[in-house]
């Protein structure tokens, strides 16, 4: 007789600090169900990790799957992390949780087993497995969200680094001037002041209020349309994004064959490119 065969699902959450995407897939990495909660970070971690575990209950029976059907959940957080502990250290963008035992929690209200993770090795796995780096032996990836999160695969391994620091790009100082932003670290001229979501939308607001004369604030006035300014934002940005990448890839501590900075709010899709 013929042995039945069980596909099995993984949950996947994203936790920002503005939303946390909810996401089902099968083993083949094809998403079943894809859904977005507000954090409310001001309501503290276990607020916020009993709802993730309402949502996955959610989302399951949404996708249409049994719960025992489901492998693992996969939780990506924003760093600093104990990786090993599974717990949050001192997450910039979620003020306030600080040491919140976050993947325990998680695994006791949703009743799952959960595999604990900082965001962007998460997501630069995620694109080495089925997407832009697909097929290639090394990848970097930048998320540019509420802060800016990296991660780094090197011959199929996710390398974390030292206390989880090992993808950090985001407080790489690309600034060096006096007066360079402020980041929500406490110091200034990092990429993340720059070029994360908040950044970019803050300096885009600045600079057509302050009337200063740039490419952006020229297509902003002449647009027809306010939907047309998030898509200008992201070009003016996309040309700031390869001074970290030339950074990255001096320091020759890796060797990427393909880097993919992606918007994790955009309605743009990820992109890749060949590095020289
Ligand atoms: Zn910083």
């Amino acid at each position: 007789m013929a042995q039945s065969v069980v596909n099995k699902n993984f949950v996947g959450i994203d936790l920002g600090g503005t939303n946390i995407k909810i996401g089902i897939l099968n083993d083949a990495g094809e998403k079943l169900y894809y859904r977005t909660i507000p954090t409310y970070v001001e309501r503290g971690a276990d607020s916020a990790t009993h709802r993730m575990a309402e949502a996955v209950e959610e989302a399951i029976e949404a996708a249409g799957i049994k719960r025992e059907d489901v492998a693992q959940v996969g939780l990506g957080s924003p760093g600093t992390l104990d990786l090993a502990e599974g717990k949050l250290v001192r997450p910039s963008n979620l003020p306030g949780w600080d040491f919140y035992p976050i993947q325990s929690k998680l695994a006791e209200y949703s009743n799952l087993p959960v595999t604990f993770a900082h965001d962007g090795p998460a997501a630069a796995f995620a694109e080495y497995w089925v997407g832009a780096g697909k097929g290639e032996p090394g990848l970097i990836v930048l998320t540019l969200g509420t802060g800016v999160g990296c991660g780094i695969v090197l011959d199929g391994h996710v390398w974390n680094g030292i206390h989880s620091h090992g993808g950090e790009a985001g407080h790489n100082i690309i600034d060096t001037s006096e007066n360079a932003r402020l980041c929500k670290c406490g110091q200034r001229g990092h990429l993340e002041a720059y070029a994360s979501a908040t950044g970019v939308a803050n300096r885009t607001i600045e600079y057509v209020e302050a009337e200063f004369k740039t490419s952006l604030t020229e297509r902003v006035r002449a647009r027809k349309r306010n939907d047309e300014i998030p898509k200008m934002v992201f070009e003016e940005a996309e040309k700031g994004t390869s001074s970290p990448f030339a950074s990255l890839k001096r320091r020759r501590a890796i060797s990427p064959t393909a880097w993919s900075p992606s918007f994790t709010r955009s309605t743009r899709p990820a992109f890749c490119s060949a590095a020289p």
